[in-house]
């Protein structure tokens, strides 16, 4: 087993991944620039050497050495099979460093294994650099007025829960939901008594929905609700119960008590679907609530476009606060 010709040779040198080959003895044939770095071990050290001499010693979780028994590049010469590791290697200034060791068989034109190939990163920056995500995610995912998820994290959450349900076939259902004549409301009480009327709204769906269900703010006073494993059927009492306990809210400011109302549409998942004709179902029906009177909710069956269900109000769709 031979170090690479030159052009994979400076492809591979300018890698930040550590990478290494070692034929069947294990002998060390090639170690790139990455493998210097992470390892502080220059390449004249190491080639030639044995990974089995304990140079780099990888230990697992529990300290026991990898490299006489355990050594997920041998198991791999062995049975062609590639493997992972998260292993802890010995740098040359002594410390250990985490990294994740990727073992892969090396073949000749025949199949026969020649050797094998490993590939380390460091994973303490990597650990860093997840922390350091998320911190930032606390402050990019979430709206600041409500607390609960902004619509970029609504719609991330949207795409897995996309990706389930093509790989599992699990049922999901969204429901879309705006607060009914919310510009007189303002114009009425003010912007700030409004922000307390969308903290209220969001405070209401987040603690009376399910755990693993998704409360988003989309924007302005319209909100994204996602909820997984649920039939039609349940979406449509879900938000109707959405509905009627919004409408039994209220806000004292002063002598007044406010109440607001919401109209929702919501839509199941069918099969074929995207992120954006699912959300544009549910705006349809969203428009259908409002078109119908407001403070009401609409449904459609998985087969298409028809309302089924429209919850109208006894209050009749009022939504100012008077
Ligand atoms: P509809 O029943 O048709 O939804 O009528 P609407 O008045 O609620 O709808 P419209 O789109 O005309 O107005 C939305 C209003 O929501 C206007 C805007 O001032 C208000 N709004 C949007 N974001 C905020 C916010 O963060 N705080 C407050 N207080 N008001 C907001
Ligand atoms: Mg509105
Ligand atoms: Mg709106």
């Amino acid at each position: 087993m031979e170090a690479p010709p030159d052009f994979y040779h400076s492809i591979l040198e300018q890698l930040d991944e550590g990478v290494y080959f070692v034929d069947t003895e294990r002998r060390i044939t090639f170690w790139n620039g990455g493998a210097e770095r992470i390892s502080g071990y220059a390449a004249d050290t190491v080639v030639g050497t044995k990974c089995s001499d304990n140079l780099l010693m990888h230990v697992d979780e529990s300290g026991t050495s990898l490299c006489l028994e355990g050594c997920p590049l041998a198991a791999t010469m062995l049975d062609a099979q590639c493997r992972r590791a998260q292993v802890f290697l010995h740098h040359r200034q002594g410390h250990r460093v985490p990294v994740e060791v990727r073992a892969t068989p090396l073949k000749d034109h025949h199949g026969n294994i020649i050797g094998g190939i490993e590939t380390f990163t460091d994973n303490s920056t990597k650990i860093a650099a997840i922390e350091h995500i998320r911190e930032l995610e606390s402050v990019a995912f979430i709206d600041e007025l409500t607390g609960i998820a902004n619509r970029r994290y609504t719609q991330t959450t949207l795409e897995a829960r996309f990706a389930e349900s093509s790989r599992y076939d699990w049922d999901f259902g969204v429901i879309m939901a705006d607060v009914d004549h919310f510009k007189n409301f303002n114009d009425q009480h003010g912007h700030d008594v409004g922000d307390k009327v969308l903290q209220m709204v969001a405070r209401t769906f987040s603690a009376n929905l399910r755990p693993f269900d998704l409360v988003g703010r989309w924007g302005g006073e319209e909100f994204v609700l996602i909820l997984p494993n649920v039939s039609e059927q349940d979406l449509g009492k879900i938000g109707e119960s959405m509905r009627a306990l919004i409408e039994n809210c209220s806000l004292t400011v002063g002598s007044k008590v406010l109440k607001v109302t919401i109209s929702a549409g919501a839509a199941v998942v069918l099969p074929d679907d995207r992120p954006d004709g699912l959300m544009k179902r549910a705006d349809e029906l969203l428009y259908k609530s409002k078109e119908a009177g407001r403070n009401r909710v609409s449904v459609t069956p998985a087969g298409g476009g028809r309302l089924v269900t429209s919850v109208s109000s006894p209050l009749g769709g009022r939504a100012d606060g008077a």
